[in-house]
C-alpha cells in the first residue's frame, strides 16, 4: 500500500516572509497522520524552512550532478543536503524548457542526489504538440526509460506526470487520461526495476487546485500530487492536503 505524497513545489516564488505559510501547512500535516507532505522551496529558503518546519519534508527544486567542481552557480546533492533538504525535484519541464535539461540530465540529477541520500522526485510529461499528435504515452515512456535510475525504488524514489501543457494553466487532463499515463508508467518501471515499481509512488501534477485533488487522488495509480500555483499558500495547500486524508 502506497501512502499518498502531497508535494508543492514553490518555484521561483517565496521569501522569508512567506515562510509563514508553513506554520499552517505544517499544523494541517500532523493532523493528517496518513499521507507525507512535502514542500520544495528556492534554495535560499531551505534553510529558514527546515527551521521553521520540522515537521515538513522540505526539499531542493534542482541539484547539480557533479558533486562539486567549477560549476558558477550551481548548488550540490550535498549542499542542499547540509542546508537541511530531505529531497529534490529532478528533470522538471521548466527546467528542461528553460535550462535545456535532458532525460539523461535528470537522471544524473536523480543518481547524485541518490547517493547523498536524498529522496527524488523525478518529473516527466509531454507538450501540448506531442499530445495533439497523440504521442503523449510514447513520450513518457522513453523519458522515463532515459531518466529513472535503473536502482530506484520507493523508499526514495518517487515518480511525477506533469503535463508540461496543464502546468500553470487551469487545464488538467481528464480522470481516464491521467489513469492511462499512469498506468503506462508503472508498466514501463515494471519493466525497468521489477517488483519495486509496486512500492514507487507516482504523482500527478499540473493545475492541482483544492476542487480537483479529490477526484484526481483517487485515480487509479495516483500516489499523489505536485502541486505548483496553489502550494504557495496554506489556504489553497491545505485543502489538498485534506483531499489526500
Ligand atoms: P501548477 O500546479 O502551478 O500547475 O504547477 C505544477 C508544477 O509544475 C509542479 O511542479
Amino acid at each position: 500500500m502506497r501512502r499518498k505524497l502531497v508535494a508543492g513545489n514553490w518555484k521561483m516564488n517565496g521569501s522569508l516572509a512567506t515562510l509563514a505559510e508553513l506554520d499552517a501547512i505544517a499544523q494541517a500535516a500532523a493532523a493528517a497522520p496518513g499521507v507525507d507532505v512535502a514542500i520544495a522551496v528556492p534554495f535560499t529558503l531551505i534553510h529558514p524552512a527546515a527551521v521553521r518546519a520540522p515537521g515538513l519534508a522540505i526539499g531542493a527544486e534542482d541539484v547539480h550532478e557533479a558533486e562539486s567542481g567549477a560549476h558558477t552557480g550551481c548548488v550540490s546533492a550535498a549542499m542542499v543536503r547540509e542546508a537541511g533538504a530531505s529531497f529534490t525535484i529532478a528533470g522538471h519541464s521548466e527546467r528542461r524548457a528553460d535550462q535545456g535539461e535532458t532525460s539523461h540530465d535528470a537522471w544524473a540529477k536523480a543518481a547524485a542526489a541518490h547517493r547523498q541520500g536524498l529522496n527524488v522526485i523525478l518529473c516527466c510529461g509531454e507538450t501540448e504538440a506531442e499530445r495533439d499528435a497523440g504521442r503523449a504515452e510514447r513520450v513518457v515512456q522513453a523519458q522515463i526509460e532515459k531518466s529513472v535510475p535503473d536502482h530506484a525504488d520507493g523508499r526514495w524514489f518517487t515518480l511525477a506526470y506533469e503535463p508540461r501543457w496543464a502546468i500553470g494553466t487551469g487545464r488538467t487532463p481528464t480522470l481516464d487520461e491521467i489513469a492511462a499515463i499512469h498506468a503506462i508508467a508503472r508498466a514501463k518501471l515494471r519493466h525497468m526495476i521489477g517488483d519495486a515499481a509496486d512500492g514507487v509512488r507516482i504523482l500527478y501534477g499540473g493545475s492541482v487546485v483544492g476542487g480537483n485533488a479529490g477526484d484526481i487522488l483517487a485515480t487509479d495509480n495516483v500516489d499523489g500530487a505536485l502541486v505548483g500555483g496553489a502550494s504557495l499558500t496554506a489556504a489553497k495547500f491545505v485543502p489538498i492536503i485534506e483531499a489526500a486524508a
